[in-house]
């Protein structure tokens, strides 16, 4: 009989820190799809020549439509355990998401500071839906997090950003469930980089897979991915060395100019011979549509930059003496998150037509023979 998946706690406890006396508090999140992307394969083989397997994880799937649903069941059961009536985050959006659906479970008071103006609809709904205590903070993410951070040390409140280890702890599933999906370790892992939680969680996961965790887990133990990391062009401190104080870009969860995980990103990169590289925006809107268009796969703008990043490695002729080599993007949150991007993204490419409610004028339209 088929396993019966119950969240990422239950299937991956021997590698997080879970005891008898956690509460789970879990949605089920984990098991997210690995789609193997043959119609981007086949463009980038007929317009470059190189030919690439390429693997989707997509992370949009998750409970409230994101990744940090994996690091969230972590943080929340710990709060729960440690008595926390309270927890507080910073967010450009999905941690909130994530962080009220969590507690509202947990019956825990949420406390969300939003940079103001700067999140997505979709998002900010979510954490209202949940019963969270929004407040939109006149300034920018990094200046929300560093608040939240404060009353997290000054007050009986706990901080669920991914500074809080728990967080790091449950988003490095995704690494083992990726091999467990595969049946082998990817070459290349390209992704998003914003506040660089989640590069340093996949790194640390696939680190301690190298190094014997989860022996269950019967895979070859032979390599390691090389971490390609992804910040937008007008967010992008890692790759410019220094903090962007006014940080630019479409894909608003990967607007953050000060990086909490900075360090660690830096660390995923020099260790493992990856990069962290910019995409611009034009490039991340190219591969939003592109996507949603050839692979059925809809996804918010931050997390097309990893296929974004994938292009411009595959157009600059990285892969040129690479040929067959296995590639995850990794895809961090659903498209429905940010309608406002789809719907302006939509009407760019496609103008929707008028027609006379006969089906003459339809087929007429359709050239259908
Ligand atoms: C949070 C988030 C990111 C960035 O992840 P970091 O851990 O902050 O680097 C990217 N994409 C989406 C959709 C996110 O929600």
């Amino acid at each position: 009989m088929a396993r019966v998946w119950l969240g990422v706690i239950e299937h991956f406890k021997e590698i997080l820190p879970i005891t008898e006396k956690t509460p789970v508090i879990t949605m089920y999140e984990g098991n997210t799809p690995l789609i193997k992307a043959e119609n981007l394969e086949f463009k980038i083989k007929k317009e470059y020549n190189v030919k690439l397997n390429i693997y989707l994880k997509y992370e949009g799937a998750n409970p409230t439509g994101s990744f940090k649903d994996r690091g969230m069941t972590v943080a929340i059961s710990k709060a729960k355990e440690e008595n926390a009536k309270v927890v507080i985050c910073a967010s450009t959006g999905n941690t909130s998401a994530s962080a009220a659906a969590y507690a509202s479970k947990a019956n825990i008071r949420c406390i969300v500071l939003i940079p103001k103006g700067a999140i997505a609809l979709g998002k900010l709904s979510q954490a209202v839906m949940h019963g969270a205590e929004v407040f939109a903070v006149e300034g920018n993410f990094d200046e929300a997090l560093k608040l939240a951070k404060e009353i997290s040390t000054k007050y009986p409140v706990t901080l669920v950003n991914s500074l809080n280890p728990h967080r790091i702890e449950g988003q490095k599933t995704a690494s083992f469930e990726i091999i467990e999906q595969l049946g082998f370790v990817p070459d290349y892992q390209f992704m998003p980089v914003g506040n660089a939680g989640n590069i340093t969680a996949y790194w640390k996961g696939y680190k301690e897979f190298y190094e014997g965790k989860l022996p269950s887990l019967k895979v070859k133990r032979d390599k390691l991915p090389k971490m390609m990391g992804f910040q937008a062009e007008g967010a992008a401190p890692i790759v410019r060395g220094k903090p962007i104080k006014n940080p630019k870009t479409i894909a608003t969860a990967i607007r953050i100019g000060n990086p909490a995980s900075w360090e660690f990103a830096e660390e995923a990169r020099d260790e493992s011979k990856g990069v962290i590289d910019t995409v611009k925006d034009k490039e991340i809107l190219n591969a939003y549509y592109l996507l949603s268009s050839l692979e059925g796969v809809f996804v918010e703008p931050a997390s097309a930059a990893s296929v974004a990043g994938l292009l411009k490695y595959v157009k600059i002729g990285y892969f040129e003496k690479k040929q067959n080599v296995n590639v995850v993007c990794i895809l961090t949150g659903h498209g429905l998150k940010d309608p406002d991007c789809a719907i302006t993204t939509a009407k760019k490419y496609v103008k929707i037509k008028t027609i006379k409610p006969d089906i003459k004028s339809i087929v007429k339209q359709l050239n259908l023979s």
